[in-house]
């Protein structure tokens, strides 16, 4: 079957949902990147699958648009957290997924005191910091990842961490070089997050290696995915609302699903059905059929599974992202730069750098990320106004204008549950699994950890979670093994050399 997207329509018509079959092997709730790898990696296993989406395009939030000739994202900001190196790259290869990645060839620049700073490896940072801070930076770094979390470390937030060893007012620079990454990275406040998990995500930042952009941004790489689920034989219906998960006796039986333009309601039949909407919605789904929604795994392992949240409370990682477009280029390399003197931008990056086409002729595409810190909207847009404000001069509104600027967090958020609070894969219902940002394993980061959610997805299907007996088929864990720890010294002099399987398509 084919999809509705305009780029991919071809001449069979496209695919609604009165064309889907009554039955599939595997029904997919949702078409964002952990969709569409989960259904491609079930098309590979020879399974019969049904992807359903209810927007008019696949790729959620890591897709994008044409606005102004710029590719404005829908969500991410077109960059892998571990670029060629990462675990979405090797999925992609493994899946023959045609795509390039452009990763960093600096550890990143720093806007601070009034200036930028490029540092093309940690021992740079030097110049950003200053000797004092810097030795206290060589004394953190120490602590964090040559040395496991001490007990008493275990359920300290990163802040406590933090306060008990550095303070804002004598160490700025340092404070906001964590608090800055922390943001940006993780898109969560300090209090937001353990320190155990902040040690698990540094460690793989620099064992995988430096953050890459997609060439032709987000929109190309979901691009080419839908192509491999709809040529490899998947049913992917576009404007098609899943309406409730149908069960019996505690086990997941299929789907009642709305096509939104005709009206038409349809139940489809499968034995696994896979979410990729985060736990929250499908438990709202698994209600929606009249069942009650158990609170525990089906596996009977402890503890509700949609109740994990993060230390603060907070149940989703939220943001605020702004496009620019700058007559000029700002940041003089593919990474990020990130934002030690503002008030709320904690990064920015220029995605054109890797790939012309992401702007319009002569220009280039910036993309600002910041946390949201209150539900008031114009006072956190305002706030990121004023940073561009003290960032660009009497250039901000003339040469570097925006183009978009959006929050995201409610039922469209940055992580559908923050760093350090995802969820697993096993439901309260058997047949019922979960993938994409609320499955980040420990130390994956954002679309890294959503292809790590469907590895983990498989392992659990297969038996090789912890929780089950011995693997049913004695195949090899989906999840690979991660690269050597001796790879995080490249970054004493200059980021890990990319994945040769990278370049070009
Ligand atoms: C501002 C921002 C910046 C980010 N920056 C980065 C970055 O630079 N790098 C990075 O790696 N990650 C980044 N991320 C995170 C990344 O975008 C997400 O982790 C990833 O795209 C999530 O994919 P997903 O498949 O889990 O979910 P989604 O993309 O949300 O996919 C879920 C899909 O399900 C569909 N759906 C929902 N309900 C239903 C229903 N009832 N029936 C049918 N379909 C339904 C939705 O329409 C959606 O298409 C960023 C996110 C944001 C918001």
């Amino acid at each position: 079957m084919t999809s509705v997207n305009p780029a991919t329509e071809d001449a069979r018509g496209p695919s609604r949902a009165s064309q889907l079959e009554p039955e599939y092997d595997v029904i997919v709730i949702g078409a964002g990147l952990g969709g569409l790898l989960a259904a491609a990696q079930f098309l590979r296993r020879g399974q019969r699958v049904a992807v359903i989406e209810r927007l008019a395009h696949p790729g959620g939030r890591f897709t994008a648009k044409t606005f102004q000739g710029a590719q404005v994202s829908t969500g991410a900001v077109h960059m892998l957290p571990f670029g060629a190196n990462g675990e979405l790259a090797a999925m992609l290869r493994a899946l023959g997924v045609p795509h390039a990645i452009h990763d960093s060839e600096v550890f990143a620049s720093f806007h601070v005191r009034g200036r930028q700073i490029v540092t093309r490896s940690i021992l740079q940072l030097a110049s950003v910091l200053g000797p004092r801070q810097f030795a206290q930076f060589v004394r953190l770094g120490y602590d964090m990842l040559l040395r496991d979390p001490r007990p008493d470390e275990r359920a300290q937030t990163y802040r406590d961490w933090l306060d008990q060893r550095i303070t804002r007012e004598r160490s700025p620079e340092l404070y906001a070089y964590f608090e800055r990454v922390c943001h940006f990275a993780l898109s969560v406040d300090l209090d937001d997050v353990l320190y155990p998990e902040i040690v698990e995500s540094t460690k793989n930042m620099f064992r995988y290696g430096a953050p890459g952009i997609v060439e032709g941004g987000c929109a190309a790489l979901t691009g080419e995915l839908e192509r491999r689920v709809t040529s490899g034989g998947g049913a992917l219906a576009l404007e098609t609302e899943t309406l409730a998960i149908l069960s019996e006796d505690g086990v997941a039986r299929g789907v009642m699903i709305r096509d939104k333009r005709a009206g038409a309601e349809t139940i489809l039949r499968a034995n696994l059905v896979i979410s990729d909407i985060g736990p929250t919605a499908t438990r709202r789904l698994v209600a929606a059929d009249g069942a009650n929604v158990p609170a525990e795994a089906a596996d009977g392992a402890p503890g509700a599974w949609d109740e994990p949240v993060a230390p603060s409370g907070r149940r989703v990682a939220s943001g605020l992202k702004t496009h620019l477009l700058a007559d000029y280029s700002v940041i003089p390399h593919r990474g990020i730069m990130y934002c030690l003197d503002t008030d709320r931008i904690a990064g920015i990056v220029q995605p054109s750098n890797s790939d012309r086409r992401l702007a319009p002729p002569g220009k280039h595409l910036l993309i600002t990320h910041q946390l949201m810190r209150s539900d008031d909207v114009n006072a956190e847009r305002e706030a990121a106004r004023a940073d561009l404000r003290y960032l660009f001069g009497d250039d901000f509104g003339a040469r570097v204008r925006i183009l978009t600027m959006s929050q995201y967090r409610d039922e469209w958020p940055v992580n559908r549950k923050p760093q350090g609070s995802d969820v697993s894969p096993r439901t309260g219902l058997a047949g019922l699994y979960l993938v994409g940002d609320a499955v980040k394993p420990s130390g994956y980061l954002m679309v890294e950890g959503v292809a790590q959610s469907v590895n983990a997805l498989l392992d659990t299907l297969d038996g090789w979670d912890a929780s089950d007996q011995p693997p049913a088929q004695p195949a090899a864990p989906a999840t690979p093994p991660k690269p050597s720890k001796l790879r995080a010294f490249y970054w004493l002099l200059a980021p890990p050399p990319p994945h040769p399987g990278s370049a070009g398509k």
